[in-house]
Formats: C-alpha cells, sequence, structure tokens
C-alpha cells in the first residue's frame, strides 16, 4: 500500500532508531532513510555516564541495533550525515554530503545538546581538558582523563554532573562538584532527596559545593588547557579536567528554518505532527501537550523517546496508538539506583514511604490528593504502582499514603473504589 512512499527520519538516537524499526514492525513497506550525523552507529546514551565512563563498557556494547539489523529490515542508514534543510513546499531534505530526498512523510528526532556555559565561551570551551558529555567522543575523551589522582571539577548538579562525579570517584580521581543552586537536583527533587544524594556522595570522598558560581578559568600558557576553575566567591579550585553538565537545548534549528512552530521544543498535537500535518516531531526535542498534567511538555528521556517512535510507528501506519503513559525516568550513583515517575513541579507537600537513612523509600509529591511524581530508592513493586496511579490520575488518600502499614496497592483499591463510586 504505502510500497513506493519515501519515510525519512532526522536523527538517528534512541527516537530515531525506534521509529524506523517500530515502522517496519507495523508493516510500512516504503523505503525508510534514516539520517544521523554521528559517525558511529546509533548507540545507548544513559552508558556514557555510567558504565562505559567507568571503562566497563566498549562502543559496540552500547550499539541500539546491531550493524545488520538495518540492512536486515531494509532501513537506508545514513551515519555522518547531517540534515541541513528540508524544503515543505516540494517535499524535499539537503543532506549534508549533497543528496536530497524526497519525503512522504518526515520524522524530527534530532535531540539536543549541551546547553553551553556562558563563562567558557572563550579558550576555556575548547580546551581538551573542558568537556561536556553527549556523545561517545565526548565519554571517551573523559573517561582517558579520568586517571587516579587527578583533579576534576563537574561543573552543575543534575544527575548527568553527579553521575560523572560517582564514576569519577570510584576511579580515585580526586573530584569537587559545583551548583549554583543551593542543592543538588534542585530543579527535580525535594530537598530531602538532595539531601540524600549529597550525603551519599559526601561519604564516597566527593566535595560538593552549592551556592557557588563559576565565573572564570585559569589557563595553561599556551592556551590549550584548563588549569583552574575560577568562582565568584574567590575560590580557586586547581583542575586537570572539567566537565560541565548544566542542561540540554532541544535541536529545532531545522524545524524553525523550515517555518514549523517551536516553544522549547518542536510543537506536536496528540498525533506527533507538527504545524505541518506530514512531519511528525519525537523525543527530547519534541514539545507536547500533556493529557496527564495538562500543559505543555518537553522530556528528556530514553523511555519517553521511545514511546514517542512506538506512537508515530503506529500512526503512520494506520494503526491506534498507546495512549500517554506517565515519563520516567532512572539514574545510578554508587550502588544506589534511582527510578523516578512523573513530573514534580507544581507539588505542594511530599510523604515518604520508608526512611532516606537507608537506600530504600519512595518520595511522593502530591499536589491537593493528586500525585504529580515519585522518586523510589529500591522499591520496584512501588515504583510499578506509582505508573499506574499517575498515568491514570488516580486521587489518592494523603493518609493511607503516609501509613506505611497500608500497601500502595491496598491505596490504588480504594482510590480506584472512590472513583467507582463517585
Ligand atoms: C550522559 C547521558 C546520560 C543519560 N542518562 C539517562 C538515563 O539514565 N535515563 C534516561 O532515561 N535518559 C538518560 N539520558 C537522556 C537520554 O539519553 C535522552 O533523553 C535520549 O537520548 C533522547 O533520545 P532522542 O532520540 O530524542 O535524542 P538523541 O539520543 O540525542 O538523538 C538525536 C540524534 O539526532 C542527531 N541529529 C540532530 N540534528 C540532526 C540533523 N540535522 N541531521 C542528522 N542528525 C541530527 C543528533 O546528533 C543525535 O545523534 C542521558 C543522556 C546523556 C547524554
Amino acid at each position: 500500500m504505502n510500497a513506493n512512499k519515501n519515510l525519512v527520519i532526522v536523527g538517528a538516537g534512541h527516537a530515531g532508531v525506534e521509529a524506523a524499526f517500530g515502522l517496519r514492525a507495523n508493516g510500512w513497506e516504503g523505503n525508510i532513510w534514516l539520517v544521523g550525523d554521528a559517525e558511529v552507529l546509533p548507540h545507548h546514551l544513559p552508558p556514557l555516564s555510567k558504565a562505559y565512563l567507568a571503562g566497563r563498557a566498549t562502543p559496540e556494547s552500547l550499539y541500539l541495533r546491531t550493524p545488520d539489523a538495518y540492512a536486515a529490515q531494509n532501513i537506508q542508514l545514513l551515519s555522518g550525515t547531517k540534515v541541513t534543510a528540508i524544503t515543505r513546499g516540494r517535499r524535499q531534505v539537503s543532506l549534508s554530503d549533497g543528496q536530497v530526498l524526497d519525503y512522504e512523510r518526515l520524522v524530527l528526532a534530532t535531540g539536543g545538546r549541551p546547553r553551553l556555559l556562558p563563562v567558557a565561551n572563550g579558550a576555556a570551551g575548547k580546551a581538551a581538558n573542558f568537556r561536556y558529555l553527549r556523545t561517545l567522543e565526548d565519554a571517551e575523551c573523559i573517561r582517558q582523563q579520568l586517571i587516579p589522582g587527578n583533579r576534576l571539577v563537574v561543573i552543575g548538579g543534575g544527575y548527568v554532573g553527579l553521575e560523572v562525579a560517582a564514576t569519577a570517584i570510584k576511579a580515585n580521581v580526586q573530584v569537587t562538584l559545583l551548583d549554583t543552586t543551593d542543592r543538588v537536583l534542585a530543579r527535580v527533587t525535594a530537598p530531602p532527596v538532595s539531601a540524600f544524594y549529597e550525603r551519599l556522595h559526601r561519604e564516597a570522598g566527593v566535595d560538593i559545593r552549592t551556592s557557588t558560581q563559576v565565573c572564570g578559568f585559569e589557563m595553561s600558557a599556551d592556551q590549550q588547557k584548563v588549569t583552574a576553575v575560577l568562582c565568584e566567591d574567590g575560590t580557586r579550585l586547581a583542575a586537570d579536567l572539567v566537565v560541565a553538565g548544566i542542561g540540554l537545548v532541544p535541536n529545532c534549528e531545522l524545524a524553525s528554518a523550515a517555518g514549523l512552530q517551536v516553544d522549547n521544543g518542536i510543537v506536536v498535537n496528540e498525533q506527533m505532527q507538527t504545524s505541518d500535518p506530514v512531519i511528525m516531531a519525537i523525543g527530547d526535542c519534541a514539545q507536547f501537550h500533556s493529557r496527564i498534567y495538562g500543559r505543555w511538555v518537553r522530556i528528556e528521556s530514553v523511555p519517553n523517546a521511545l514511546e514517542q517512535a512506538r506512537k508515530v510507528a503506529a500512526i503512520v501506519c494506520g494503526k491506534p496508538p498507546r495512549s500517554e503513559a506517565a515519563p520516567w525516568f532512572w539514574s545510578d550513583q554508587y550502588e544506589v539506583g534511582l527510578k523516578m515517575v512523573g513530573l514534580s513541579e507544581g507539588y505542594d507537600r511530599i510523604i515518604i514511604r520508608g526512611s532516606l537513612e537507608q537506600p530504600n523509600f519512595s518520595v511522593f509529591y502530591l499536589q491537593g490528593d493528586r500525585v504529580l511524581a515519585v522518586d523510589t530508592v529500591n522499591r520496584p513493586v512501588e515504583f510499578n504502582l506509582s505508573k499506574q496511579i499517575i498515568t491514570d490520575r488516580l486521587p489518592v488518600e494523603p493518609n493511607l499514603l503516609d501509613d506505611e502499614s497500608v500497601s500502595l496497592k491496598e491505596i490504588i483499591a480504594a482510590a480506584n473504589a472512590e472513583l467507582n463510586s463517585a
């Protein structure tokens, strides 16, 4: 039915690759062009701050699909190739190698790039020992400099920064982690969770300095290396390596230049269509209206990228897509595996089940009787049930949640009974 049609996917990351294989699985018979600017085969990103950085993974072990899987599914993978322009009037994309591809459908899965540190816009930003972490090449460069005794300064106390710090300290690197806010993970977690992570890192030997603003760098005489990080409070931190992790900027320029609607992400409707219905956007670059939260969101996580890719594959092939599920994310630091579900922004209280003294707890973020998000450590059952609470927007009884003798299963049953009787 669609045998002669061309579908082009821009970006061969988690979302793009999943969409390509999902399209085949759903019966798309036409051509699939998967265009990615990375030279290496599409690979997992999360291990770049974890197993790969720790030297426990090879590039091959990170591949999203085996090298021959693409040909086996008749997916034309163009690695090391950038899509430079979309000509919507002719339904064509231009590639960096001079090729032009026609499309009936175009899927933008362009992800994002690290937010740049303004004070590193000079020589420091180009130094070999100053890195952001988004690509395999970044991870390789950082890994080679995690030499015992070296001094690493991590700028940014978000998940990526903390994971780099945890990996580095285990490699006997001296680690100082700086954040401008008064606690790590301030943007995404409640103060007790930040305190839990700060304690974990300090016990491992990381020197965490919050409320600290970087104002510049000291360079070697030849300007090739950063030798120290300078802070506004006058502190000078000698450094052999600096890693900055201060957030992500979605890659929307291609979409903007093509006249598509962009607003902190490429704006899509429920069908993942951009303001041009034959162009869709998925993953880190896409901004959508969440049914669960009733507001516009853009989510940076692998599960979200995969879910939206599968949704697009189903929609393009005329199959019913799964409805929006609660977004989730994970982070591994030391032996502690954190799994988070939902978006906590706007919470008015938290309820903690378990104890933050041990790595075994769940923190519920509530707005009234509605659970917005849950952070869980070593509580897989509560994590899975929390997904259901958030996806179904179940109203819970806070007093029950506060009582560990009542299981989450019972709380869900009570919430469902309440809904059914209403
Ligand atoms: C170090 C690190 C650790 C992480 N840890 C976790 C974790 O533990 N859990 C989790 O859920 N998420 C984690 N993430 C986030 C997760 O990796 C992203 O949410 C996910 O990769 C998003 O997938 P994506 O396909 O939307 O974007 P990406 O994976 O970024 O893929 C987009 C691709 O498109 C390419 N591209 C962009 N523009 C063009 C163009 N014009 N032409 C061709 N190609 C183009 C980009 O170069 C990129 O390769 C981590 C990210 C990093 C960097």
